[in-house]
């Protein structure tokens, strides 16, 4: 099974997202130069993310992505991206709050 997601990008020609299903596995290619296989691109991201930023929005065939995201190896790996986001934006805020605790320290 297969889908089709159309992302206006900066060329003029839409970039096409193709998703995968078969034999349970879910896949994601993109046409945009980022786009590689082993590489993931914003446009992928977008749609694994839920669309935040509205490049897909009332594609109809969203729900049914949706659908074949949940409980896949897509959505646990993304889900493990979000969990190292979220120590590393916490490390940035203890770096910061460490640097000024040194700054305010030296200047007495
Ligand atoms: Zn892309």
């Amino acid at each position: 099974m297969q889908l089709t997601f159309y992302a206006q990008g900066s060329a003029i020609e839409p970039y096409t997202i193709t998703v995968t299903l078969s034999d349970s596995k879910l896949s994601m290619t993109c046409t945009c130069p980022a786009g590689g296989f082993k590489a993931i691109c914003k446009h992928r991201l977008a749609l694994i993310a839920g669309d935040p930023d509205g490049l897909f929005a009332g594609d109809p065939d969203m729900p049914v992505f949706q659908s074949w995201l949940e409980g896949s190896n897509i959505q646990s790996a993304y889900h493990a991206l979000q969990r190292c986001e979220d120590s590393l934006s916490d490390a940035k805020k203890r770096l910061a709050a460490a640097k000024q605790r040194l700054a305010t320290a030296i200047t007495g």
